[in-house]
């Protein structure tokens, strides 16, 4: 009897975990985290920088934008393309950019109001010139832009594929923004063009976060919460790195690192709440050698395996 009693407590109990674990908070189905294929996040650093340096306005930049668009349709999002252009101050040269924002056709939740959307960001311009590179000769030419800008890119067309067919309960949208890498060293004014004309032409209250990918690619990238971040959103920095350590992912390094200048902060200015994973030790930065063989499935494999975690613990 004792023996009966029990198996029915344990069947009633498992029944009631079940029961829990298919639903969410507000009803809504959860689907399982689905896994990360980094090997196919590699291809796309690759495939982008086969087109050559995606310099606004040049023709590797726009065959770049269809290839984007393309993939993202194909995949069943909806792409929206804004065009836009800049005057260079320093040259008087009108610059095209485009930055392409991508959501979901169908939303998991219909009551969007409430159940605002988690917005991942990456840059997918290239920058006209290496002026870090080690041989003075190559200085003018344009960066390849493997890790600074496609493994960001590649991050985010990874993961639009691992949550299409079993999405997340919270939404999610994916932003690609032009010009990041557009200005001079020491010229603030002309970075982050995309992500400044996005935060000032969007409805920022349609997002509940962002969360920014820059420079994710290389073997040895070790990510410390960056210090604008952690300024401002600490409470989603907070979440990524317990995934992290959830997952047993020890190149997110729990501790505060420097600040940069990048595409998170036009966001924090408009008040929407953003982080920056970007590893700020990259040694090809800005030179002629930001190849994709310094980029590894290892890394991808982490950043994408945290994020997926933290899309799927929301509800
Ligand atoms: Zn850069």
């Amino acid at each position: 009897m004792k023996n009966l009693l029990s198996t029915a407590l344990i069947l009633l109990l498992s029944a009631t975990s079940l029961a829990l674990s298919s639903c969410g908070v507000s009803g809504v189905s959860s689907n399982p985290e689905p896994q990360f294929d980094a090997q196919r996040a590699l291809r796309f650093i690759e495939e982008q920088v086969e087109f050559g340096p995606r310099v606004p306005g040049s023709e590797a930049w726009s065959d770049c934008r269809d290839y984007l668009m393309a993939y993202f349709d194909s995949l069943g999002y909806n792409v929206q393309r804004n065009d836009y252009t800049h005057v260079d101050y320093v040259t008087g040269q009108t610059v095209p950019l485009t930055n392409l924002l991508i959501t979901q056709k169908v939303q998991p939740s219909q009551d969007v109001s409430s159940n605002q959307a988690i917005l991942l960001c990456a840059h997918w311009d290239s920058r006209p010139r290496c002026e870090r590179d080690p041989d003075p000769a190559r200085r003018a030419d344009s960066l390849p832009a493997a890790n600074d800008g496609a493994s960001g890119v590649a991050m985010l067309m990874e993961l639009a594929a691992s949550i299409k067919d079993a999405p997340p309960t919270v939404p999610v949208a994916f932003v690609l923004f032009d010009g990041e890498d557009w200005g001079r060293e020491g010229d603030v004014n002309q970075y982050s063009l995309g992500a400044k004309k996005f935060a000032s032409h969007s409805d920022t209250k349609l997002y509940r976060y962002a969360i920014l990918f820059d420079l994710i690619g290389h073997p040895t990238a070790k990510f410390r919460k960056e210090k604008f971040s952690e300024k401002f959103a600490s409470a989603i920095n907070h979440k990524v790195w317990t995934a992290a350590k959830e997952l047993g992912v020890q190149r997110f390094i729990d501790t505060v690192g420097q600040g940069v200048i990048d595409d998170h902060l036009p966001l924090l200015n408009a008040g929407l709440p953003t982080i920056d994973i970007i590893d700020m030790n990259y040694k090809y930065w800005h030179t002629t050698l930001d190849t994709p063989d310094k980029c590894d499935s290892a890394a991808l494999h982490e950043v994408g395996s945290v994020t997926l975690r933290v899309l799927y613990q929301e509800q």
